[in-house]
């Protein structure tokens, strides 16, 4: 029987990995310049945490959700996002009492039970930041703009954003009567998710992914029309915050976003270059989530990022830099074979890549090795090499040779190789 990977999962390949190590660690610079700690949740939470926490009416928890049970029968859940966890830790570990505003971001894998496409996984990675403890118009604006920026920095550009406003709980009631005596106008027009949704939470029928659903919510109501003052207030705020910075942006009053708990700014930044699986990143105000999960009235303001979808926007856009070895060490002969591990071990403890072979071969079969890695210099060393104290340097890409003393040679290698690299 051959194991392959599960429908959904994937494989991150080397030759992958280092855009992901790029994306992660630029992130971590860019986010730490902007006050934020990162955080590690763990990757199985009770169940609750994101039934309560999501909502029980959103496609992540009715039907995406990986849920196992536990030796007592307690549902365990493969976290699907990222908040639910950081402001359970937040809350367990009191962590406002160390710091009234907390900034924290996280880095890792989500799971959702959903129909595998392109840009559309089981197991995928968001990239996740959240600031606690201020309800004002500043920090939406901040964590869009450091979105924006981190976007920037790893080279794209050019990404649509969208933002709305989701009122508060006391506006945005008056908007779903309104919104779902309009729906039930057109109830036949609906899938039958939409149908239900229609009663159990109509601001969901923005989030389908169904035409004839997008077309029927087309002419609905906007909720930018319904909201109170202050969310207005708030929601002005927050635009011209993004004025000043230079930011464009575009109102979309048909942007709920697929979680319950959004308050006030939600936002998406898009791309029009993967097709269906537009949004790069979703995120935007939610205000009553911290203390739903049995915490303080807390405010807290955040977004998520999905990495493979910024990996995929990157690959069309750049050719990949291959890293080679910096030497290829090809000994020959038993006392040559044991003198040159100690040399390559020791070049290495320096930092410079260096390759060798693990077995005795002869002078052709290394060179083809080395060439095949496109190592940039090899080294040979074999009986006469030793006897004269001298070895071959050979510059694999000028295709020329010079003599090395052997003496000194790991500081010799050293100084060509650091030389030759700039
Ligand atoms: P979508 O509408 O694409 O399903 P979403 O609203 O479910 O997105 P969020 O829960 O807000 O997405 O997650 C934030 C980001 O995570 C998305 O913008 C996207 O880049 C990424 N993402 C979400 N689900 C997946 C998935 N199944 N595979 C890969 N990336 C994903
Ligand atoms: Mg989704």
């Amino acid at each position: 029987m051959e194991f392959t990977t599960i429908k959904g999962f994937k494989d991150i390949l080397p030759e992958d990995v280092e855009t992901w190590q790029r994306l992660e660690s630029e992130a971590r610079r860019v986010f730490h310049s902007f006050g934020f700690k990162e955080i590690r949740p763990p990757l199985l939470e009770r169940t609750e945490l994101f039934s309560r926490g999501i909502g029980q009416e959103t496609d992540i928890v009715s039907k995406e959700m990986y849920t196992l049970k536990d030796s007592k029968g307690r549902g365990l859940t493969l976290r699907p996002e990222a908040t639910a966890s950081v402001v359970r830790a937040y809350v367990q570990h009191r962590l406002y009492l160390k710091n009234p505003i907390q900034k924290l971001f996280t880095i890792g894998p989500m799971f959702r039970h959903e129909r595998p496409q392109k840009g559309r996984f089981r197991q995928f990675h968001q990239i996740n930041a959240e600031i606690f403890g201020d309800p004002g118009s500043r920090s939406d604006a901040d964590i869009i703009i450091m979105a924006m920026f981190f976007l920037e920095t790893i080279g794209l550009s050019g990404l649509g954003l969208h933002i709305n406003s989701l009122g508060c709980h006391k506006c945005r009631d008056s908007f779903k009567k309104e919104l779902k005596e309009y729906l039930i106008q057109k109830i036949h027009a609906l899938c039958l998710d939409c149908q239900r949704r229609t009663e159990t939470n109509p601001l969901r029928v923005f989030d389908c992914k169904v035409d004839t659903c997008k077309e029927t919510v087309s002419g609905a109501p906007s909720i930018l029309d319904y909201i109170c003052e202050d969310c207005q207030e708030h929601f002005e705020s927050v635009q011209s915050y993004l004025e000043s910075s230079g930011i464009p942006f575009v109102l979309n009053h048909k942007l709920v976003r697929g979680l319950d708990y959004y308050t006030r700014t939600t936002f998406e930044i898009q791309t029009d270059r993967l097709g269906a699986q537009n949004a790069v990143t979703g995120g935007g105000r939610y205000d009553g989530l911290v203390k739903l999960l049995g915490g303080p009235d807390h405010p807290g303001t955040g977004f998520a990022m999905g990495i493979e979808r910024l990996v995929a926007l990157l690959d069309e856009d750049a050719e990949q830099e291959v890293r080679t070895p910096d030497l290829f060490v090809a000994a020959l002969g038993d006392t040559a074979e044991k003198k040159a591990f100690n040399w390559v071990n020791d070049l290495r403890r320096t930092g410079i890549w260096v390759e060798t072979e693990y077995s005795s071969k002869g002078l052709k079969a290394q060179m083809k090795r080395a060439g095949r890695l496109g190592a940039r210099k090899v080294l040979i060393v074999g009986e006469d090499e030793l006897a004269s104290g001298k070895g071959i340097l050979r510059d694999m890409e000028k295709k020329v040779q010079e003599e090395v003393e052997l003496q000194n040679i790991v500081n010799n290698l050293k100084g060509i190789l650091k030389e030759s690299t700039g």
